[in-house]
């Protein structure tokens, strides 16, 4: 398994060693800016599982940096760790509005640290897609394996997807069009026909529950339980 990054972004660049010391001991992966430009360059290519902020830095304040990431789609759902001289309860609650999702203050222990951060990646571990069910048909997203009646049926990547999107929302009429976005988002050479093509080798390898996948005439499909 790879190891988890942590970003830090600090000026002070004696903690760069320090951290990159401990943090790697304890099985990170650790890159270190002392700025926020490059820091955020670096951002638009990698994706740390954990960022660790100075709240006061040469070019930035930590906070609205903070404020930035968490308002960002890309990168709102990293936890971030604000460092800080500041230590009293005003720059405390300040510093979690913002969205920080934890708070530590300097002069800190780097073994606190470390704890705080693998405190916070084991709240913040994804947890596994929910398995999806529709009458006697389970989708496993993690183990890509579609099951009938505990029987395990072969399905394509696009046949699987399809399944996927229409038992994500069971009742729910997706048009020919939606469809077409979600699996191929924006490629033109693709046409209408093409899903009903698909959907059609679907509903035969579903066999006779193929049947809960119901044609919208002139609109769309939809999976419904009977
Ligand atoms: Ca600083």
């Amino acid at each position: 398994m790879e190891k988890n990054l942590i970003v830090l972004v600090e000026d002070e660049t004696a903690l760069h060693e320090l951290l990159r010391l401990h943090l790697e001991k304890a099985g990170f992966r650790f890159k270190a800016f002392a700025e926020a430009k490059p820091f955020l360059d670096y951002l638009e290519k990698n994706r740390p599982e954990l960022i660790i902020l100075d709240w006061m830095l040469p070019d930035a304040d930590g906070l609205e940096l903070c404020r930035f990431l968490k308002n960002k789609e890309e990168t709102r759902s990293i936890p971030i760790i604000m460092l800080t001289a500041k230590s009293d309860e005003v720059d405390r609650i300040l510093g979690l509005e913002m969205g920080a999702d934890d708070y530590i203050s300097k002069p800190f222990s780097v073994r606190e640290l470390v704890a705080r951060v693998k405190a916070i990646l084991r709240r913040f571990k994804p947890s596994p897609p929910p398995i999806l069910r529709g009458g006697p048909i389970t989708l496993d997203p993690e183990r890509h394996e579609v099951m009938v009646n505990d029987e395990k049926i072969e399905l394509t990547p696009v046949e699987f997807n399809l399944l996927k999107i229409l038992l994500s929302r069971k009742g729910w009429v997706f048009t020919r069009d939606r469809l077409l976005d979600l699996l191929w988002s924006g490629e033109k050479f693709v046409t209408d026909r093409t899903i009903d093509v698909h959907i059609s080798n679907l509903r035969a390898k579903l066999g006779k529950a193929g049947e809960l996948i119901k044609n919208i005439r002139g609109i769309g499909y939809k999976f419904e339980e009977e």
